[in-house]
Order: structure tokens, then C-alpha cells, then sequence
């Protein structure tokens, strides 16, 4: 059974939900498609367009090692309106 992400890109940048840090899909495939820096599962692998999409500031090539926070504004956008 192939796997759903084999169709991915070797040389796309991915994200990992779990340490948030970006690595090449072909490193994701090394791994059996886990996140080759903290072994989490396939199912925290996003794109980095996705990532890229939420936070513009990001650059089109990620630095390996760096922590990408998916929401790097929240703390500061915390004090202004409250949704509880
Ligand atoms: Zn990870």
C-alpha cells in the first residue's frame, strides 16, 4: 500500500506540527515519513506553502533547526480581543 504523502515532492520543504521546525520531504521519506528531527507522525506533516500561507513574514526557503511557530503573533494579539 502506498503511502499518501509518497506523491509529495522530494525537494519540498515540509513543517512538523509537533517541533515546528522545517525539513526536506526527501528527509521525511528517509524516515519512513516521519518528522526526521522529532519522529512524530506523517499526520503533523504540513507543507510549508501552508505554513508559509498563515505566516507571510516566512521565508520560501525555511532555515533547517529554526523554530517556525505556526502562530508567532498570538501572544501579542492575546490583549486584544477576547473569544472566551
Ligand atoms: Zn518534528
Amino acid at each position: 500500500m502506498r503511502h499518501p504523502y509518497v506523491k509529495r515532492r522530494v525537494g519540498a520543504w515540509e513543517w512538523c506540527l509537533t517541533c515546528e521546525k522545517a525539513s526536506r520531504a526527501s528527509d521525511w521519506q528517509r524516515a519512513d515519513w516521519d518528522c526526521p528531527l522529532c519522529g512524530s507522525g506523517t499526520w503533523n506533516m504540513w507543507a510549508w506553502s501552508t505554513v508559509r500561507a498563515v505566516n507571510p513574514a516566512y521565508p520560501a526557503k525555511p532555515e533547517p533547526g529554526v523554530l517556525y511557530p505556526l502562530y508567532p503573533v498570538r501572544a501579542a494579539s492575546e490583549g486584544q480581543a477576547s473569544r472566551v
